[in-house]
This record gives structure tokens, sequence and C-alpha cells, in this order.
């Protein structure tokens, strides 16, 4: 894995979590992902390494009718209290 802005190999691994689901508070029939962060040597940008079933989920998921459509909030509510200010 090279780091997505400068190119550079030396990454640290800066975050781990059990692998999870790609939203936050939903937890129906999708599958689970890896969560881990790197940080570049170098830049100190931080990314994830993201594999190429990911990413076509991910895109095929933006590029549906239904990726513009808001949904609920979680029981946590992350966010709610922020956001309502926003939306009433
Ligand atoms: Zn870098």
């Amino acid at each position: 894995m090279k780091c997505l802005i400068c190119n550079n190999e030396e990454l640290t691994e800066v975050f781990k979590q059990v692998p999870t689901y790609i939203w936050t508070g939903i937890s129906c029939s999708m599958e689970k992902y890896k969560t881990i962060l790197y940080q570049c040597s170098k830049c100190s940008h931080i990314q994830q390494n993201i594999n190429k079933d990911l990413e076509d989920k991910l895109e095929k998921i933006y590029l549906s009718n239904e990726a513009q459509l808001s949904t609920g909030f979680s029981e946590s509510n992350w966010g709610g209290a922020e956001n309502a200010v926003y939306i009433g």
C-alpha cells in the first residue's frame, strides 16, 4: 500500500476496529468490513486501504437512485442534535 497523496510506502497502522457495517447504526443484511486506518510517515495523511470489493459496492450505492434519500437517525442519534439545527 502506498500513500494516496505522496506515494510513500511507509505507512503506520493508527486505528483498528472490529469489522463493521458501512453506515453507523444500520445493521440490516449488509456485510461488515475491516476498519483500519494508516498514517503516512512522510506527509502524515491518514487513509484507509479500500479493496476492490468495497470500492465496487460503494460505487454502486453512490450511483443508485436511493443515494440521495435521507434516512432516520439511528438509536444512538449520533449527530442528531447537531443536525436538528439544519433540518428541524
Ligand atoms: Zn504521504
